[in-house]
C-alpha cells in the first residue's frame, strides 16, 4: 500500500457510429467507478463510417449533456488503442459486452491489449437487459431505410440524421 492516491481513469474506445443507447448505458455504469471516462472515438483511415468523425464527437457531447457522470473527455484516434489508452494515462480499458460473438472476439482484444501493455487492465461490462440486442450497424441500417431508430439511439442522434445534407 502507498499513500499516494492514483485517480481511477477509464478509457472506452469505440467507432460510434453514432452513439447508441447502449453506450449510454456503459458510459453511465462505468463512470460510477472511474474518476474521469475518456472516450476514444476511432476514426481510422480507409474505414467508411455514416458520420465523420467531428459529427461523431459532437453527437456524443450533446448526448452526454443529459447524463449525471464522472469527469470525461472526448478525443478521437486512428492508431493502437493501446497507445491512445496510454496517452490518455488511462489505468483500464472499458469494453461492453453483448453476446458471445462480442465475447470471443473481445477476449481476443483484450489478450492482445495486455500483451502489448501490461499495465492497462481490460473491464468488461455486461449490456443491460434491454440494451444487448443494439448495434451501430443495424441502427445505421434502420436509418438508413427510413425506419424509426428511436428505442436505440439519443433523440440528438435523430435530428443529426435528420439535418445532414
Ligand atoms: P467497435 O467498432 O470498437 O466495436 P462500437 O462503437 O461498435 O465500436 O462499440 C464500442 C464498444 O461498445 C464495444 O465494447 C462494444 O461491445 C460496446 N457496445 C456497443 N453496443 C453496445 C450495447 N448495445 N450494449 C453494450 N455494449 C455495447
Amino acid at each position: 500500500m502507498t499513500d499516494k492516491i492514483q485517480k481511477k481513469i477509464g478509457f472506452y474506445p469505440g467507432s460510434f457510429d453514432p452513439i447508441t443507447l447502449g453506450h449510454l448505458d456503459i458510459i453511465a455504469r462505468a463512470s460510477t467507478f472511474l474518476d474521469v471516462l475518456v472516450i476514444g472515438i476511432g476514426v481510422h483511415h480507409g474505414k467508411k463510417t455514416l458520420f465523420d468523425g467531428d459529427t461523431r464527437t459532437k453527437m456524443i457531447r450533446d448526448a452526454l449533456d443529459t447524463l449525471d457522470i464522472c469527469d470525461f473527455e472526448l478525443i478521437t484516434y486512428d492508431g493502437l488503442t493501446v497507445d491512445a489508452a496510454r496517452a490518455a494515462n488511462a489505468n483500464v480499458i472499458i469494453r461492453g459486452l453483448r453476446n458471445s460473438t462480442d465475447f470471443d472476439y473481445e477476449m481476443q482484444m483484450a489478450g492482445l491489449n495486455h500483451t502489448m501493455s501490461p499495465e492497462l487492465e481490460t473491464v468488461f461490462l455486461p449490456s443491460s437487459g434491454k440494451y444487448g440486442s443494439i448495434s451501430g450497424t443495424f441502427v445505421r441500417q434502420i436509418m438508413q431505410m427510413g425506419g424509426d431508430a428511436s428505442p436505440f439511439v439519443p433523440p440528438n442522434v435523430l435530428t443529426q440524421f435528420e439535418n445532414r445534407k
